[in-house]
Parts: C-alpha cells; sequence; structure tokens
C-alpha cells in the first residue's frame, strides 16, 4: 500500500538508506545535512563501510 497524496499538509521528504533500503522519512535532526544524509542510522554507516 502506497500513499502519494499531493499536497498532503504534513508532507515530509524522505528517501532510501543505501545500505538496507528502508524508506526513512525527514527529521529535523537532519534539516541541516538532509541532501548528504545517505544511512537510515549509524549501524548502516557503518555496516556499508565494511563492505
Ligand atoms: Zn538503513
Amino acid at each position: 500500500m502506497k500513499q502519494e497524496h499531493k499536497g498532503n499538509k504534513s508532507y515530509l521528504p524522505s528517501k532510501l538508506c543505501v545500505a538496507c533500503h528502508k524508506e526513512m522519512t525527514w527529521r529535523k535532526s537532519w534539516e541541516k545535512n538532509w541532501e548528504s544524509i545517505k544511512y537510515c542510522s549509524e549501524a548502516c554507516r557503518r555496516k556499508s563501510k565494511i563492505s
């Protein structure tokens, strides 16, 4: 089930984690570096550096 309503007031940007491909939704703490966010968590960041 996918929701793709445009004009939704509570819409937040989202993108996929490059490590686990889970969708991550914009967070306030990512406000300043959202463009460079690639991983949903520190765990994913580390995991992807290993391989
Ligand atoms: Zn992830």
